[in-house]
């Protein structure tokens, strides 16, 4: 059986974003995401996350940090039943040169290298258009959290399905999407 993966941004989509978050104990989860999630798990889904993490470049977060804030977003959604299978991180800062800063398809790529899923059982869901633009290579649907970024058609990319409020709206999307 083919996987059905839901590739999440983490900052400002799983998890509040104070700002390069270095601390595991200032992690909290957006609004409606363990509901969401928990929504999608029970469809079949398996959860990853793409982040771009500039941070560690900069200097400001640590890798050890970067571990640590990780671990503590899988503690809190274990504590709803979840899994991330994995996190896949670009720690690299500007100027890109690298292939796996988001809007770049690296991230998206290693995953389909690594796990066989098929782009039409996923989505890409985060709350910046860089999130949606990176999946397109691949073939993976997006959903945009739109709290801050508002879509203009022009721009848009092309593989943006939908927009949502937040993870539950967008989970929602997705079943009555699968029930036809
Ligand atoms: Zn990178």
């Amino acid at each position: 059986m083919t996987m059905k993966a839901i590739l999440l941004d983490r900052d400002d989509t799983l998890n509040e974003d104070p700002g390069y978050l270095n601390d595991p104990q200032k992690v909290v989860l957006k609004p409606g995401a363990l509901q969401g999630l928990q929504k999608l798990k029970q469809a079949g889904y398996e959860f990853f996350v793409m982040t771009n993490q500039s941070g560690v470049a900069r200097g400001l977060i640590s890798e050890q940090q970067l571990v640590s804030v990780n671990e503590r977003i899988s503690l809190l959604l274990s504590h709803g039943g979840l899994k991330i299978r994995k996190f896949y991180v670009c720690p690299h800062g500007e100027p890109i040169t690298c292939e796996c800063r988001k809007p770049r398809p690296g991230l998206f790529l290693q995953f389909f290298r690594e796990f066989k899923a098929n782009p039409d059982a996923c989505y890409a869901i985060g709350d910046k258009l860089r999130d949606i633009e990176a999946a397109e290579s691949s073939g993976v649907k997006g959903i945009l959290l739109a709290n801050r970024e508002t879509v203009q058609s022009t721009m848009a990319p092309k593989n943006l399905v939908h927009t949502a409020r937040d993870l539950q709206d967008a989970a929602d999307y997705i079943l009555a999407t699968e029930r036809g």
